[in-house]
C-alpha cells in the first residue's frame, strides 16, 4: 500500500482535477490519499487513522460502515440495475422512496422530484417555482432572491444561487433574475445590534428587496435553515418567524435548502421542522444516501404540485439517472436504519446534547471568541482577543493553520475563513466526541502558538 503512495499522488497530480481546489497550492503541497474508513473514522495510506468530524461532506451520517447499505446497493444491481423514469415508465426503488419520503415530511408534501444531487435539487427549484407562476399566469414573476455567503451548489443555476461572488466572478454570474440580500451572521455583521434585534433587522431585507423589485416580479426566497459551507451559521431565533412572516405577506414561495440540515442533522427529519418553518419546496441530497450513492431531490408541496399536475402541460426538465433505482434502494435502506433505530430521536435526545455540552467547553479556549452549535452542526470562531468580535489578519490564515494542525491530531475539521467548523456522524459515540473536543483543543493550542511565534517574528522583521 505505502509503495503505491507516491505513484498515486504523482498521477493524481498529472491526471485528476479536484473541485474547489487550488490546483497550483494541490501541486505543491501533494494530497492525502485516503483508502478506506470504518465508523467514524478514515484511513490514510500510509496508515494515519483520523476521526470524520465532517461526515465526509455533510453526508455519511450513519458512518462508513453500514452492511444494509452496501447489500441493498448490490440486491438492486443485481435485479434492476437501472432503468429510466422518462416515457411512462417507473420502478418500486423510486415509488417507495417517494412514499416513503412523503411520510416522513411536513404535512402537505406528497410529491418528490429526483435528481442526482444538491445542486440538481436547485436547478430543478429554479425551473419549477418560475414554471409554477407562468402556470398561474404569472409568468413575470421571475426573480428568487438568495442570500449573500448562502450555498446551494455549483451548477449554474445552483451557484447563481449562492452567495458567494468569487464563483460568480469566474463564471459571469449570476444568470438574470436572482437577487441577493445579507445574511443572518450577528458574530461577524451584527455590530452593536443584539442577537434578536439583528435577527430581525437582517429579514427585514427581505420585505425591501421584494417591495424594491415589485411583488409582482418576485417568485420565491431560498435559504438553508442553517448556512453550513458558509460557516455554520446559525439564524437567531427571531430570525425566521419574521422570514415566514414576509413570505406569507407577499404569497412568494419559500424554499428551505435542507441538502445539509434535512433528515435528521437538526434532530428532525427536516431542518425547517427545528425552526417552524413552512417551506414550500425542500431540495434535499447528501444525507438521504448517507452518502453511499448519489441522489437528491426536490420536496414538493400540494401548493406547488397540485399546480403542476391540474394544469398539465409538460415540465421539460429531468435526468438520465432522475430516481436511479440503485441510489433509490440505498437512501430506503438509509431510511430504514434511521427508523429501526430511532436514529433521530436519538440524535435529538442524545447526541446533540452530548456534542454541544463538550463544543461549548471550547468557547473557553483562549482563540475562541463563539462557539455555537445548532443540531450536529458546531462552528468557533477564531479571534485575536476573546472580548471583542475583531478579526486576524486574513494573511495570517489563521483558520487554514488551525485545520493543518486538527489533521495533524488525527481530526478532520474543516476551516471557513476564521471560522472553524464541524458536522459529525449521527453514530458518534461520546468518547468519540470527547475525542473530537480534546483533538481540537490540542490544534487550538498549537494554532496560539504558532501564531505567537508567527506575531514574534513580524516584530522582529519590523525592528531589525
Ligand atoms: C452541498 C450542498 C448543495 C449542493 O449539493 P451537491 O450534491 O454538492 O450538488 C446544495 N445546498 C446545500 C445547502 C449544500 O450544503
Amino acid at each position: 500500500m505505502t509503495e503505491n503512495l507516491a505513484g498515486w499522488q504523482q498521477a493524481d497530480r498529472q491526471h485528476f482535477l479536484h473541485p474547489f481546489t487550488d490546483h497550483r497550492q494541490l501541486g505543491e503541497r501533494g494530497t492525502r490519499v485516503i483508502t478506506r474508513a470504518e465508523g467514524v473514522y478514515i484511513w490514510e495510506a500510509g496508515g494515519q487513522k483520523i476521526l470524520d468530524g465532517m461526515s465526509g461532506l455533510w453526508c455519511v451520517n450513519l458512518g462508513y460502515s453500514r452492511a444494509e447499505l452496501a447489500e441493498a446497493g448490490c440486491r438492486q444491481l443485481r435485479e434492476l440495475p437501472y432503468y429510466n423514469s422518462f416515457f411512462q415508465c417507473t420502478h418500486p426503488p423510486a415509488i417507495e422512496l417517494a412514499r416513503e419520503l412523503c411520510e416522513l415530511a411536513p404535512p402537505g408534501f406528497n410529491r418528490v422530484f429526483f435528481t442526482n444531487s444538491g445542486s440538481e435539487a436547485n436547478d430543478t427549484i429554479i425551473r419549477l417555482v418560475r414554471y409554477y407562476w407562468s402556470l398561474l399566469g404569472k409568468p413575470e414573476k421571475q426573480i428568487i432572491i438568495a442570500r449573500r455567503n448562502g450555498y446551494h451548489g455549483s451548477t449554474v443555476g445552483a451557484a447563481s444561487l449562492c452567495g458567494m461572488p468569487w464563483m460568480h466572478a469566474q463564471a459571469g454570474l449570476p444568470i438574470p433574475n436572482i437577487l441577493h440580500i445579507e445574511q443572518p451572521y450577528w458574530f461577524g455583521l451584527g455590530g452593536d445590534l443584539d442577537p434578536a434585534e439583528f435577527g430581525r433587522r437582517i429579514a427585514r431585507q427581505l420585505a425591501t428587496t421584494i417591495e424594491e423589485a415589485g411583488v409582482d416580479k418576485v417568485a420565491a426566497f431560498i435559504a438553508e435553515p442553517v448556512q453550513g459551507a458558509g460557516g455554520a451559521i446559525i439564524p437567531p431565533a427571531t430570525y425566521w418567524p419574521e422570514i415566514q412572516k414576509i413570505c406569507d405577506h407577499y404569497g412568494i414561495l419559500l424554499i428551505a435548502d435542507e441538502v445539509i440540515c434535512g433528515i435528521g442533522r437538526l434532530g428532525h427529519w427536516f431542518g425547517s421542522q427545528h425552526y417552524g418553518i413552512r417551506p414550500d419546496l425542500m431540495p434535499f441530497a447528501k444525507g438521504i444516501t448517507s452518502g453511499y450513492q448519489a441522489l437528491g431531490g426536490v420536496m414538493v408541496s400540494d401548493r406547488v404540485g397540485d399546480v403542476l399536475v391540474e394544469k398539465g402541460g409538460e415540465f421539460y426538465h429531468g435526468f438520465t439517472y432522475s430516481g436511479h433505482p440503485v441510489a433509490c434502494a440505498v437512501a430506503r435502506a438509509t431510511l430504514k436504519v434511521m427508523r429501526d433505530e430511532k436514529l433521530v430521536e436519538r440524535v435529538r435526545d442524545a447526541v446533540i446534547p452530548a456534542f454541544s455540552s463538550r463544543w461549548q467547553k471550547l468557547a473557553e479556549h483562549p482563540l475562541v471568541g463563539e462557539a455555537r452549535s445548532a443540531g450536529l452542526i458546531g462552528g468557533l470562531e477564531l479571534v485575536p482577543r476573546k472580548d471583542s468580535r475583531n478579526r486576524f489578519p486574513k494573511e495570517l490564515k489563521v483558520g487554514e493553520r488551525c485545520r493543518d494542525f486538527c489533521i495533524e491530531q488525527g481530526l478532520v475539521m474543516r476551516a471557513v475563513g476564521d471560522t472553524m467548523i464541524v458536522a459529525p456522524p449521527f453514530i458518534i459515540s461520546n468518547e468519540q466526541l470527547d475525542e473530537l473536543v480534546d483533538k481540537a483543543w490540542k490544534a487550538l493550542d498549537l494554532t496560539r502558538q504558532s501564531l505567537g511565534q508567527a506575531r514574534g517574528k513580524a516584530r522582529s522583521q519590523a525592528s531589525g
